[in-house]
């Protein structure tokens, strides 16, 4: 089979990679790659969000699967104009997408479906908004209505702070992401993410991982795109995770096929495990970055089967076949550990020469991702990105998964970047 694969992040790296060992597969096709998926499979430069580009490219090659890794061209409707081409796609509708794409519409569906999620209201103008706020206790919890890049969330501590925000975001802080504002209820507890494969009736879970989105140790300062990940996360026992399945993701996937926008392809819970239970952060319509990365590691069977599925229905009451086939009983404990260029998430250089990789590579149960690295016409890999590796690894426990991916790390020489060194510091505090 061949697979043409959209995306050029480590999350991408990690999916080809994976999907590469499939006896099901003959090529993975990428669009636009990276230099790590440039080692598996034909790279076309075509951009993520090229979505003409994009179904030109799909008509040439013909391939058998198409798997959209990052959001934006779900957002787009990249999806439908590939089925409505006759392709099987694995990603969901634009309309679907818009659990991710749209804060108001995913909280919108959690209130009709009865998924528990912070208490909440949207405002456009900042006068009923502000006023709302007055009914509500700090911290303050606001957010932009669009994608934002994972920057279009402030949580105040204080009134005034809060009513700075709302100005702010309303007089357009983040485009048109912000002229709707969701504004909800603080809740307490430890985050994690769950990803269930769907086709929209049947699913498959996969097991719980846990990110790190602030950039410092110890979870401080600002927020990143993720700076490490592993899994299985313990937070998500299983009572936790029998309550996330039959709580959260059941009546969501019911809720949507019944209103007519069945979810197709993965989708990611961003669950806060409070103490009356889990409830929803966020849905997102894709793959986590960098949790995908770990679940792909860590995976030991075969993920095609289930993407599969996904992509052409027929999963409901199969999951068990394919839970088989993935083989979950003997996922492997697996952590990641982002190396970023010094500055980010704020402003970054570019170019800084990187080495080591291949010596990285080589270290039992390692495996580097690449995700924003950029190989010059001398042939050296240099950084292009904030985030530019995921040095990621398995083992038979994660206290030896974490400790070989920092092996991997310490062996990469890069003195324009830096990484977080205690990925993994809640599931392993005593
Ligand atoms: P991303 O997609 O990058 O995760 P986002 O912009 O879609 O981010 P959210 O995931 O909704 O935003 O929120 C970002 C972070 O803010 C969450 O990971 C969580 O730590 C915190 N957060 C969001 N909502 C709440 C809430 N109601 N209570 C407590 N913390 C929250």
């Amino acid at each position: 089979m061949n697979i043409l694969l959209i995306g050029s992040g480590g999350r991408e790296h990690a999916l080809a990679w994976k999907m590469a060992q499939s006896p099901l597969v003959d090529v993975v096709h990428c669009a636009p790659g990276n230099p790590g998926m440039d080692e598996i499979g034909p790279c076309f430069d075509v951009a993520a969000d090229d979505v003409d580009g994009l179904v030109k490219l799909a008509l040439q090659i013909e391939p058998d699967l198409i798997v959209i890794g990052p959001e934006a061209p779900l957002a787009l409707g990249l999806s439908d104009i590939l089925r409505a081409r006759g392709f099987d796609v694995f990603g969901p509708s634009r309309e679907a997408a818009q659990l991710e794409a749209s804060k108001a519409f995913s909280k919108a569906r959690m209130t009709k479906y009865g998924v528990p999620t912070a208490a909440y209201d949207e405002f456009t103008a900042a006068a009923p908004a502000k006023a709302f706020l007055r009914k509500m206790r700090a911290p303050y919890v606001l957010k932009a209505d669009g994608l934002a890049a994972g920057k279009g969330v402030v949580i105040a501590q204080t009134l005034e702070e809060a009513d700075a925000e709302i100005d702010e975001m309303l007089s357009g802080k983040f485009g048109s992401a912000s002229a709707t504002l969701v504004i909800e209820e603080f809740m307490e507890g430890e985050e994690a993410s769950v990803f269930v494969i769907t086709d929209g009736e049947g699913a498959i879970y996969l097991p719980a991982a846990q990110d790190h989105k602030r950039v410092g140790g110890g979870d401080t300062g600002p927020n990143t795109g993720g700076m490490g990940a592993y899994a299985p996360a313990p937070v998500v026992s299983e009572e936790i995770m029998a309550r996330v399945k039959c709580e959260i993701a059941a009546p969501m996937l019911k809720g949507m096929a019944k209103d007519g926008m069945p979810y197709q392809g993965v989708l990611y819970i961003g669950v806060m495990v409070t103490p009356e239970g889990p409830k929803v952060v966020e849905f997102n319509a894709r793959f986590g970055d960098p949790e995908c990365q770990v679940l792909m590691k860590g995976l030991t069977g075969d993920i095609v089967p289930a993407i599969l599925v996904a992509a052409t229905g027929g999963l409901k009451g199969a999951e068990e076949a394919f839970e088989a086939l993935l083989d979950l009983d003997n996922f492997q404990p697996a952590a990641t550990v982002v190396l970023a260029a010094n500055g980010y998430p704020g402003s970054y250089e570019k170019g800084s020469v990187i080495e080591g990789v291949k010596e990285a590579s080589a270290l039992e149960g390692v495996t580097v991702f690449h995700a924003g690295t950029d190989v010059t016409e001398g042939g050296k890999l240099v950084a292009k990105g904030g985030r530019v590796l995921n040095v990621t690894a398995s083992g038979s426990t994660l206290r030896e998964a974490i400790d070989r991916a920092y092996a991997g790390v310490d062996a990469i020489d890069w003195p324009g970047g830096f990484c977080r060194r205690d990925i993994g510091w809640r599931a392993l505090k005593p």
